[in-house]
């Protein structure tokens, strides 16, 4: 029978651990040693420990793991199999080979970042993406920032404190993850002055509530669901229009937002910003990460005067964009600007993947996996845009079923390394091969034969 006065001391467990696993830092043995001992003594004390076991033996060997535990990165790579290609909770979007080459020259040593070869003194961060995302928008001026939100919270706290900001009822509101539309215009100490209905909103709704404390007209581009049936938004152009009658700027946070059309691809048309600098938006916001294809940023760009007012504010310091992000980003937008976007920004590269493409990498997989001896088969699927665009929209695709799969072999998959998530329905585990990198396919093999 083990009693707690069987249990080591931390300096005898802290000993042998040194002398059996890594000569790790003092202060981490220690805390290790105790977390084990106290796990231990609660089992002796539950009479669940092991009878018969060598307690220092046992103390190493679970030492042992916990120290592995510790000493491996939380965030990991994952495969993504379940054919969303804009996942928020994975990360977002893939980087292209452009972005990570020039994040990881940058981010290994010294950069031009701020400053001026040329004149040989202190220069402008700005400089690096500016003049690209002018081409690519034809907007007159561009800054970075963290993130969308970050956009239209910088945008907000320059142009509207103590104003109000005019938004139509059916677009105030939550993007996801909690980022309501109304409580960042509160947080910003704008107020928001909601003009139409849910389902209808007409030019002169805007126009009859214009006044003095009017700082801004804002669109949401209503990106996460989409209402049916009876509905009314008034276009960009209109308030544009209206907006330029009244002296108000228009602000227009484009969620996504994309550079390249996405109808070609069998898509409905998801609002480029480019149409929208054309239609007249003073400011237009989108996500570096999203249908850009690039490292996590908020792109504003727009009106010369009024980006320079946000570039002035004293939260755009807080909110700046570091040299790797600047390299991501800068690498994705010469992509565009070479014309070779589709080919070279994986989430595009998923996008336009032809259907009988991704049906011979599913045979030739299922057939690789039957010759490890597993049951699996080529499946049609569905895959999805995600990101907060194009609600409802599929991309037919193919990928491979492993069935029966469960919770079980979904779990061990996720939990597995690398680890995979798929997508279960109808009691198969389903892996569309329009999300898995070509590069990734051998290890997506392995991982299931493993877990099986
Ligand atoms: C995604 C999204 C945001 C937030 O963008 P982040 O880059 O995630 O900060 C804001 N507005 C809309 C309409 C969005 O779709």
């Amino acid at each position: 029978m083990i009693t707690p006065r069987d249990i080591p001391s931390v300096d005898r467990l802290m000993t042998a651990m040194r002398a059996q696993i890594a000569d790790a830092p003092h202060a981490l043995l220690r805390d290790v040693a105790r977390a084990e001992i106290t796990a231990l003594r609660e089992e002796v004390q539950r009479g669940a420990a092991p009878p018969d076991a060598d307690l220092l033996d046992l103390l190493v060997g679970r030492a042992a793991a916990r120290l592995a535990r510790d000493l491996t990165p939380s965030l990991l790579p994952v495969i993504n199999a379940s054919g969303v290609i804009i996942q928020t909770n994975l990360g977002r979007a893939p980087l292209s080979a452009g972005a990570l080459e020039a994040m990881a020259r940058v981010g290994a040593g010294y950069s031009n970042l701020e400053y001026d070869l040329e004149a040989g003194e202190r220069g402008s961060r700005s400089v690096h993406l500016e003049s690209l995302l002018r081409r690519l928008s034809g907007a007159e001026a561009a800054l970075a920032v963290n993130n969308n939100a970050a956009a239209i919270y910088l945008a907000l706290s320059a142009l509207a404190v103590g104003r109000e900001v005019i938004v139509s009822r059916g677009q105030a509101v939550e993007i996801g993850g909690g980022f309501r539309i109304p409580d960042v215009l509160r947080q910003s100490g704008a107020e928001l002055r909601e003009v139409g209905t849910t389902n209808r909103t007409y030019v002169g709704d805007y126009a009859a509530a214009i006044s003095e404390r009017t700082a801004l007209l804002m669109r949401i581009h209503t990106s996460n669901f989409r209402l049916m049936g009876f509905v009314h938004e008034t276009g960009l152009a209109e308030m544009a229009e209206l907006g330029r009658a009244r002296g108000v700027p228009v602000l227009d946070d484009l969620g996504s937002g994309t550079l390249l059309a996405t109808s070609p691809y069998g898509l409905t048309a998801e609002p480029t910003v480019q149409e929208s600098v054309a239609a007249g938006a003073d400011l237009v916001t989108f996500s570096g990460d999203k249908l850009l294809g690039g490292p996590q940023a908020g792109l504003i760009v727009g009106r010369r005067d009024l980006v320079e007012r946000l570039r002035r504010h004293p939260l755009a310091r807080a909110l700046r964009v570091d040299k790797t992000t600047i390299a991501g980003l800068e690498a994705t937008l010469l992509s565009y600007l070479r014309g070779r976007a589709a080919e070279e920004i994986p989430i595009w590269r998923m996008i336009a993947a032809p259907l009988e493409g991704l049906r011979a990498r599913a045979e030739a997989m299922a057939a690789r996996l039957a010759m490890g001896g597993a049951a699996a088969t080529v499946t049609g699927c569905a895959s999805a845009v995600g990101g907060g665009s194009l609600p409802g929209e599929i991309l037919p695709s193919a990928g491979v079923a492993i069935s029966p799969g469960g919770d079980a072999l979904s779990r061990r998959l996720r939990t597995g390394a690398p680890a995979v998530v798929g997508r279960l329905s109808e009691g198969q585990l389903i892996f569309d091969l329009r999300t898995v990198l070509p590069e990734q396919e051998a290890a997506l093999e392995g991982a299931i034969l493993a877990a099986l």
